[in-house]
């Protein structure tokens, strides 16, 4: 049962005791919320299937094809309809006929026929594309060390920040597993900038090596950003340097950040589309928010980037086709922020541990009472903390696709990091093509 509150937000009602959700009254959108036969009927009689009519042909071929493709293509037959009948009544828009009703009367009942429950988003799995990536870099690295050349990547690490350290583990050991030369360097926490400066000019001297990654946050007393602009941008596997930022902006070859370039990727090779289509990137940090914003305009989207000042942020959220989340703050994307059928990416790692929080992420809607979230549940009890996105878990009634915590975003930045490496290696020793399905 959905609230007041929701409906007025959907455009939606509740009739004969049905969820009637067809239209997001703001953006002229078509919810594709499964709608019971005998509501169907009801439709019929009230005779607001002209508005709907009308409503779908403002839609974009594109967006059908995206909205109904976000939600794992099960819709077939009503696909082949609205585009090609949404299309017709965009060519001839005095005439609305007869059997283009009977179109959408089609499209509704195939709709109907699925269930008369939401339709959940589509998980898009960043392990397995991250998986996908990795081999593929491993095959690049086979070849190359068949031509005797080996990637290297050395990362530096300072201290002992837990998070850190966990990390760079995991850097060093897919460093191994896809067949690159690694190399860990651990200073101290008491390290000067000097000193470090001192290593990094070793590296950048250090012809195997062919990737440097200063794992941040470094301690206090080091100036990071001097220490970021001493690694030689041609060894730059983090994309961090003023330079690479640069050919970032003026779509030159160069590295770019691994998280950001690892949203393109999940998008990308979950065929949605991003030319032409609205995206919002909520968080505007040199790591994560403006080069996935940068990306996001390079591939043609039309791209607004919002942050703490922004005024109404729901409401430029809810304008987005494509919604990345980049903020640092659990579950603050609740489904009020997104536009039904959306793509939602969620950048965010947050560790919650209040179970006041936990509640109020996991205990409602449809997450709530699910077996995934009972599992989750049982972890957070036994372990006292859980990882969560900056997406509140209900967004999944709402979003067309979206990405999972664990699982989404997170198993791309390693793999793109590899992959840099080998960019790196390539762009610095001058193989030649990028092989790898994503480079340049
Ligand atoms: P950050 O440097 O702290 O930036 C956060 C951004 O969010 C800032 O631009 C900030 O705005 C904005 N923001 C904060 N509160 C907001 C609010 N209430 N409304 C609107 N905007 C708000 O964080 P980051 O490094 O970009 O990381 C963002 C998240 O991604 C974190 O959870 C981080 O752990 C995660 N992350 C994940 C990966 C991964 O591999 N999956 C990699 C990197 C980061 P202002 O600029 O106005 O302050």
């Amino acid at each position: 049962m959905k609230d007041r509150r929701w409906y007025a937000n959907n455009g939606g009602a509740r009739l004969l005791g049905f969820d009637l959700c067809l239209i997001h009254q703001h953006d002229r959108d078509v919810v594709l919320h499964r709608i019971h036969s005998v509501a169907l009927l009801a439709l019929q009689a009230l005779r607001i299937l002209p508005v709907l009519e009308r409503l779908l042909a403002r839609r974009t071929n594109q967006d059908f094809q995206q909205l109904l493709g976000n939600h794992g293509g099960n819709c077939t037959p009503g696909k082949n309809l609205i585009t090609t009948e949404a299309q017709k009544h965009r060519e001839n828009e005095n005439g609305v006929s007869l059997w283009l009703s009977a179109s959408v009367v089609n499209i509704l009942f195939c709709l109907a026929i699925e269930s008369n429950q939401t339709m959940p988003a589509r998980i898009l799995d960043g392990t397995k594309i991250a998986g996908d990536i990795r081999n593929e870099v491993a095959a690049d690295v086979k070849t190359m060390a068949a031509a005797g050349i080996r990637p290297g990547l050395a990362v530096v690490l300072v201290g002992h920040n837990p998070a850190s350290e966990i990390y760079v583990r995991g850097k060093v050991k897919a460093s191994e597993q896809v067949g690159l030369y690694s190399e860990q360097h651990t200073l101290p926490e008491t390290s000067t900038t000097a000193e470090l400066l001192a290593l990094v000019e070793d590296l950048n001297r250090r012809d195997e090596i062919d990737g440097i990654l200063v794992q941040l946050p470094l301690p206090q007393q080091v100036d990071s950003k001097k220490v970021l602009m001493a690694v030689d941008p041609a060894k730059d596997v983090d994309g961090f340097h003023p330079i690479n930022v640069g050919f970032l902006s003026t779509q030159r070859p160069g590295l770019v950040p691994c998280t950001p370039a690892g949203v393109i990727e999940i998008l990308k090779r979950s065929q949605i589309s991003i030319a032409g289509q609205e995206a919002v990137v909520v968080g505007r940090s040199d790591i994560v928010g403006k080069p996935a914003a940068m990306l996001l305009l390079n591939a043609n989207a039309t791209v607004t980037v919002c942050h703490s000042k922004t005024r109404d942020l729901w409401a430029v959220c809810r304008r987005a086709d494509i919604l990345v989340a980049a903020i640092g703050r659990a579950g603050m994307i609740t489904r009020d922020f997104v536009k039904p059928g959306a793509t939602v990416i969620d950048v965010g790692m947050n560790q919650v541990t209040d179970s006041a929080e936990f509640q109020r992420l996991f205990g409602g809607g449809l997450a709530g009472g699910s077996a995934a979230n009972a599992r989750r549940e049982a972890a957070f009890r036994a372990k006292g903390s859980t990882l969560v996105g900056d997406v509140h878990p209900d967004v999944a009634e709402v979003a067309g696709a979206l990405t999972p915590v664990p699982g989404g975003v997170g198993p791309l930045t390693i793999a793109m990091l590899m992959y840099n490496t080998v960019k790196a290696a390539k762009m610095r020793r001058g193989s030649g093509q990028w092989s790898v399905a994503s480079g340049q």
